[in-house]
């Protein structure tokens, strides 16, 4: 046995306080408190869950204004975080609609009570994970309450209010003190890689660092396109090398409706590629899980374990990546789902996977599981509409991709 000071350590970012205002969030109400009481009650969080690694559960504090700032506006800060401006006395109706309007706080965006400590905590937990992970303290770090995929600099957007991807990976790019990371040159900085494995396009993030001066983040969305789709964005699109407007550093693969295991499995080695080419010194993966089978969003039909090209045969790959590895949620609008996903990832982490027929615990949300009541997600029905046509394509653009990363690399 070995002894715990000795296990390869994951920092798993929560607390009362985040579950609880992230489970007021419109979009995914309850999905917090749903997704840590199961992952809790599998035992997960027991620090000897797993032979080889400890977990520990870390609290996050509150991001500063100041913290906030470093992307988001002083202007939208200053009215998001200022409750008075969109809550009236008498509930959470707005108190000039028209200001809210402004700030993106309106139809899939609503304001509502306890806004200003979910951005100061969402992004706080972010912050405390990129903190480890920089200091080397764990190689890997959990926060499912992060992944806030489309908040923009100055609005809210597709449900995101706060950029905690995007304040995470501009934390983890900061040139690290040498004695960090013993092997690095003391004057590099480090490289990130931000994956994204949400149903959806990552629109801002990819925005946020589209065309930087030096290429240290590279961006890669797997995501459904097609007209109409949100987030509506010509970056959404397969990279096109001779538009003026290509950077390497920012990729898209757009898959068509129904993309199942099987498609995802094909376009593993391009994923791969673009990490050995890159060589990221930190990698940050959102895990949105709307893709999977029986999401309400109904578009793709991937499953969480088991098959080649799953969600969890996608994490195991990553997690053998060089690279310190920070794995954040994103959407997911079947909560059930999610913490069946989210708590089947922890446990991967942990090398010790959890069977997917493990029987859900009892413990307060069990109803929600029935009627499987199994840790599983498998795939459904769903055609896939990828063709060998439309991989081909994937695979022909990108084969013209990597050089241009390398080269772009060694200037
Ligand atoms: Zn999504």
């Amino acid at each position: 046995m070995t002894s715990n000071s000795s296990k390869h350590l994951v920092c798993y970012i929560v607390s009362q306080g985040l579950a609880k205002t992230s489970s007021l969030l419109p979009s995914n109400k309850k999905r917090s408190i749903i997704v840590h009481s199961l992952i809790s009650s599998l035992g997960i969080l027991n620090p000897h869950f797993s032979d080889t690694h400890r977990i520990q559960v870390v609290n996050p504090r509150k991001a500063t204004y100041k913290e906030l700032a470093v992307y988001h506006s002083n202007d939208y800060l200053d009215f998001v975080l200022d409750s008075k401006n969109y809550v009236s006395s008498a509930g959470d109706a707005p108190m000039d609609a028209s200001l809210n309007a402004n700030f993106g706080l309106e139809d899939d965006c609503p304001p509502f009570q306890g806004l200003p400590d979910y951005i100061q905590l969402v992004a706080g937990a972010v912050l405390t994970a990129a903190e480890v992970l920089r200091q080397s303290k764990a190689e890997i770090a959990i926060c499912w309450d992060g992944g806030r995929h489309h908040a923009q600099k100055s609005h809210a957007s597709g449900f995101c209010y706060v950029a905690d991807c995007i304040l995470a990976i501009l934390a983890l790019k900061r040139r690290l003190p040498s004695a960090y990371i013993p092997n690095m040159i003391p004057t590099q900085k480090p490289r990130v890689m931000y994956l994204d494995l949400d149903l959806h396009y990552s629109d801002a993030v990819s925005d946020a660092f589209f065309s930087s001066v030096t290429p240290q983040v590279l961006t890669l969305s797997i995501h459904h396109s097609a007209p109409g789709f949100f987030p509506v964005s010509a970056r959404s699109q397969l990279p096109s090398v001779s538009s003026p407007d290509f950077d390497p550093f920012t990729l898209s693969i757009p898959l068509l409706k129904g993309a199942s295991n099987s498609t995802y499995a094909r376009i593993w080695p391009i994923v791969e590629r673009v990490k050995d080419t890159f060589a990221p010194d930190f990698i940050v993966i959102q895990c949105g899980v709307d893709a999977l089978a029986e999401d309400p969003c109904a578009t793709f039909n991937w499953s969480l374990g088991g098959a080649a090209g799953s969600l969890g045969w996608y994490i195991n790959k990553i997690l053998e990546w060089q690279g310190s590895k920070l794995l954040l949620g994103g959407g997911g609008y079947n909560s059930p789902n999610a913490a069946r996903a989210w708590a089947y990832l922890t446990s991967l982490c942990l090398q010790r996977p959890l069977s997917l027929d493990t029987e859900i615990p009892d413990h307060s949300g069990f109803p929600l599981y029935a009627p499987s009541f199994t840790l599983d997600v498998p795939r459904g029905n769903m055609h896939d509409h990828n063709t060998d046509d439309h991989l081909s394509s994937v695979e022909a653009v990108f084969q013209d991709v990597i050089p241009i990363i390398q080269a772009r690399l060694e200037r």
